[in-house]
């Protein structure tokens, strides 16, 4: 109930730039392709989106271990696909390396999108870090409003969740409607496991986050990530402490 209005306020503002309308004919147009995709390879299915989608496909990576497989995938089928990252500024400096390493790698430059104000700026603002106080404000104004304006002009965007991650990713469709943003969201990961994926990345060497070697299975903002306990549940060490999973980018 917290975040209903910033949920308002981003509804206002994607209506004031109408992209594609989810029309009742396009939805089961996506829910065939979404079923008819489920055995498909992820490759296979990135290069369905690129089809129907390019140029207004895009894909918003964390540089996590499935986004690093999709950006290796994607120098393979579609290079010249926008790829952005949401620099909160408050990323570890290992985070913010990978960008330069997927430029040496696969000449693909991901793009920063920034929040209008800088961190100095928005502690000031707002008496201290809002992280610690209220964090579903604070992802709103330096992610999700940020992705938002990343979203204007395009019509589908790639997720690199996996339906193993958490029982609100298990529901992820292949090919879905993402509400929030008025996109189609595609996820082509969603049947993979986490072994799949580091199995792919040991087999061609796809770069990673070196700090998943140091106890951190998933990797966000500095300020809301820790290293795991053993046997805990891979995004526990996310917003610890906090009744918060998710960054409000996925549900
Ligand atoms: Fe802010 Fe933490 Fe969200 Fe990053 S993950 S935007 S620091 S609340």
């Amino acid at each position: 109930a917290d975040s209903q209005p910033v949920e308002d306020e981003l509804q206002g503002a994607l209506a004031a730039d109408p992209p594609l309308a989810p029309t009742e004919e396009f939805l089961a147009e996506l829910a065939d392709h979404s079923q008819r995709l489920e055995t498909a390879s992820p490759q296979e299915i990135l290069a369905w989106a690129v089809e129907r989608f390019a140029p207004r496909f895009s894909m918003a990576t964390a540089f996590g271990p499935e986004g690093m497989t999709i950006i290796h995938m994607l120098s393979e089928i579609a290079p010249e696909t926008p790829i952005f990252n949401l620099e909160t500024g408050y990323q570890f400096k290992e985070t913010l390396q990978l960008r330069e390493t997927v430029k040496q790698r696969y000449g693909i430059e991901v793009e920063f999108k920034y929040p209008q104000q800088t961190v100095q700026e928005y502690e000031a603002a707002n008496g201290g870090p809002v992280y610690k106080t209220d964090p579903n404000r604070c992802c709103f104004d330096r992610k999700l409003r940020v992705l938002k304006e990343a979203a204007r002009g395009l019509h589908a965007w790639a997720s690199a969740i996996r339906r193993d991650q958490s029982e609100d990713r298990a529901k992820a469709p292949i090919v879905g409607w993402d509400k929030k943003f008025q996109l189609v969201k595609i996820s082509p990961l969603a049947n993979w496991t986490k072994k799949e994926v580091w199995n792919l990345i040991s087999k061609h060497e796809i770069p990673y986050n070196p700090l998943h070697d140091q106890g951190y299975p998933s990797v966000g903002c500095w300020p809301c990530t820790r290293a795991n306990l053993l046997g805990e549940d891979e995004r526990a060490g996310r917003w610890s402490g906090f009744q918060k999973t998710e960054c409000g980018l996925h549900d």
